[in-house]
């Protein structure tokens, strides 16, 4: 039952929604349970997935994309959500990390990275948070200072997404210190430069399959030619990007929380309690119907927050309130639905508790919720 129909995707949308569908259920989902025990997806995965055409798909053809709009992303983003495979970095790849590149980076920079990319080849991570600061950007504490015709870097990054397997990371330094948030630059190190190390993957409470790390920098030397974009630029360019990359969290959010009912709708159906089954309960009956009607309305918001992205309309404001108030969603569903599941939906091997745990650093990432609203509040 869907109430008020999508009108975003084409016919050539729902086909390949098909083939990512099938994707996901042939390479993702059979090895997800393996992957959250080691902390990290395979690089198989990747290949595979590049190979597909699924990363980097809405790059240019010159540099290895399929020249796609960002609804074929969009796809794949719903459907590991949909799917609750929260293992694969993909999306923070392919629709945060490379458009940084291809918006910003050198001729010489697009050639030699995107392509990789595109083929999973070169795994992308964008390293911003600071053990000291991570909501306050400004503070970061990393620098790059000229010397001669390099960078001489110098800090530590922590809870880096993809930290681990990243061939290449943008990291986010200050080129002048004094400058502030002014002296704020994007710098391109890859993996294998001397002085720069991985430390710990880390353990967290959920997304157990992502790897998550810390990521260290000690005299580090990379050529100037490693800078993206202008010096100085950095949080401009940080600035720009961000409506684009919290609106990924709410359709990962939307998608999420409809599976879950899904789930629960299935489960409830199933699951006999006093001679009859659980979703005869009035009390059963009226949390789905309530969850039900959050997930349309929240789907109705997201789906007009994509169509205003595809037309450059959407702004900083709208693309926050739909962060925080899909996220704070999920985890309330989800723990509405969990209730539902008994015992069962505590069991890890139960989809629902995954998605639990999972959820709950949706209202963290991407700018904390309270950071969202306050940027709605600057506006009122
Ligand atoms: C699994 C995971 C993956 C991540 N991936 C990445 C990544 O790939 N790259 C990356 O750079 N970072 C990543 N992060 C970091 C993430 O973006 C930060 O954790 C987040 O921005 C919050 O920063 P913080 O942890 O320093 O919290 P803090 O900034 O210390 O915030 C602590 C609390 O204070 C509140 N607070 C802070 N400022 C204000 C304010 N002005 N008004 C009201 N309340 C405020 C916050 O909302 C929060 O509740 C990841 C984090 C996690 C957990």
């Amino acid at each position: 039952m869907n109430s008020i129909p999508r009108t975003i995707f084409e016919e050539e949308h729902d086909i390949f929604r098909d083939a990512v569908r099938r994707f996901c259920e042939e390479e993702i989902i059979p090895y997800h349970a393996q992957w959250e025990k080691e902390g990290q997806i395979s690089r198989e995965a990747w290949l595979k997935a590049g190979a597909m055409g699924f990363l980097c798909s809405s790059m240019p053809e010159e540099y290895g994309g399929a020249g796609a709009d960002r609804r074929y992303s969009i796809i794949l983003m719903e459907e590991l959500a949909r799917a609750g495979a929260s293992g694969p970095g993909f999306s923070l790849h392919s629709e945060i990390v490379a458009p940084y590149i291809l918006r910003y980076g050198s001729e010489e920079q697009k050639r030699k990275y995107l392509p990789k990319m595109a083929k999973g080849e070169t795994i992308g991570a964008i390293a911003m948070t600071e053990p000291g600061t991570g909501s306050d950007l400004q503070g970061v504490k990393t620098t790059a200072i000229k010397d001669g015709n390099e960078y001489l870097i110098n800090g530590s990054k922590t809870f880096i997404t993809n930290g681990q397997m990243s061939d290449l990371v943008i990291l986010v330094a200050k080129t002048d210190p004094s400058a502030g948030a002014k002296g704020t630059s994007l710098i391109l190190v890859e993996t294998g430069t001397d002085g720069y190390r991985k430390g710990k993957k880390l353990e967290k409470l959920g997304l157990k399959a992502q790897d998550t790390s810390e990521l260290f920098f000690d005299d580090v030397r990379v050529p100037q030619t490693q800078l993206l974009g202008e010096e100085g630029q950095g949080f401009i360019y940080l600035m720009q990007e961000l409506a684009w990359e919290r609106l990924q969290v709410s359709i990962g959010a939307v998608a999420n929380i409809e599976a879950v009912v899904d789930w629960t709708i299935d489960y409830t159906k199933e699951r006999k309690a006093f001679g009859q089954t659980i979703m005869d309960f009035q009390n059963t009956k009226f949390k789905l119907a309530e969850a039900k009607t959050q997930a349309v309305v929240a789907r109705t918001f997201v789906d007009k927050s994509i169509d205003l992205m595809l037309k450059g309309e959407l702004d900083a404001e709208t693309s926050a309130m739909g962060k925080w108030w899909t996220t704070d969603l999920q985890n309330k569903v989800i723990d509405e639905c969990l209730q539902l599941f008994g015992g069962y939906g505590y069991m890890w091997e139960y989809p629902i508790a995954r998605a639990y745990a999972d959820a709950r650093v949706q209202r963290i990432y991407a700018g904390t919720n309270e950071i969202m609203k306050d940027i709605i509040s600057r506006k009122l």
